[in-house]
């Protein structure tokens, strides 16, 4: 399976309406800490900086509760411990107060975590750039403050009041079969000889298949059938969840219809393993639900 499933967090939704609380169980000292900022992570050479509420207080001189957010908890070998993230305005203290502490972004860092920490991180850095990205009220433009444990902001306008929840671009991403091949392409924009299958935003008022269909004809003129739910995948670059499908294309001619793609073209299992091998060829990484996708079916039966 792909990466970004752990299913052992439990976010505990009813504890972020009291602030006290979560402050009582941020302190807790087998409570953890993630400092965000920007949709980066504090990393110690290779690994997060985990914090507890000790060693965040000794460097952010006044924590702030509006910074705070509590991701939930995770039961670890019959204990549980409670998780936060804490969106840092400058990281520059702990860079200057830890050893060999840097700001790393994701996709640098999913090789290199485990998958409960590679999750956790995923919702730290998703909500963060929420926050970041909804300082100002959509409706009234006036300033808008985190409350619920981080998991909405309010309009600070009275008059206004609407309150703001965190947002997630639905995506779609299809394996487009026809007979035994496979579609790739690839945008003009991404490294060398890199090819994947065909992924698009949800548009308003659309189904998820309705936008699988519209993709397929846009990027690469085909009308496909048999659209089948894959699986899902969080996807922070920067807030999209990604549902993949399979379909098939009802004819092989393929013609691309907008400039998304500068490039696509029909594969046999025999030609993809040919041109890895011999890399002329470029496979999504392996963390991705598009590269899961094009596995899966690498696997089928022919
Ligand atoms: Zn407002």
């Amino acid at each position: 399976m792909f990466a970004l499933q752990f299913n052992q967090l439990d976010r505990q939704a009813e504890l972020r309406i009291n602030p006290a609380q979560l402050r009582d169980l941020a302190q807790q000292t087998d409570s953890i800490i993630l400092p965000v900022h920007r949709q980066q992570l504090l990393t110690q050479g290779d690994s997060l900086l985990w914090l507890n509420w000790r060693e965040l207080s000794g460097t952010v001189e006044d924590i702030q509760d509006k910074h705070l957010i509590y991701l939930g908890q995770v039961k670890e070998a019959d204990q549980i411990k409670h998780y936060f993230s804490y969106r840092l305005t400058k990281p520059d203290y702990f860079i200057q107060q830890f050893n060999f502490v840097s700001l790393k972004g994701l996709r640098e860092l999913l090789p290199l975590l485990s998958e409960s920490e590679a999750f956790l991180a995923n919702v730290a850095i998703g909500i963060e750039h929420w926050h970041n990205t909804h300082q100002y009220c959509g409706y009234c433009g006036h300033a808008t403050y985190s409350k619920l444990a981080g998991f909405v902001r309010q309009c600070s306008n009275q008059e206004c009041d609407k309150e703001h929840y965190p947002r997630t671009d639905a995506a779609v991403i299809c394996a487009i079969t026809y007979q035994d091949k496979i579609l790739l392409g690839r945008q003009a924009q991404w490294p060398e000889k890199l090819y994947s299958v065909i992924a698009g935003f949800v548009e308003p008022g659309e189904s998820l298949e309705q936008a699988v269909a519209r993709e397929a004809n846009e990027e690469a003129g085909l009308t496909v059938t048999n659209i089948q739910y894959f699986g899902s995948q969080p996807w922070p670059f920067p807030q999209s969840l990604m549902t993949g499908f399979t379909a098939e294309a009802t004819d092989p001619s393929i013609e691309l219809k907008d400039d998304e793609l500068e490039h696509a073209a029909w594969f046999t299992r025999s030609q993809i393993n040919e041109l890895v091998n011999s890399e002329q060829l470029i496979l999504p990484n392996k963390y991705s639900i598009s590269r899961t996708l094009i596995e899966h079916w690498r696997e089928l039966s022919i």
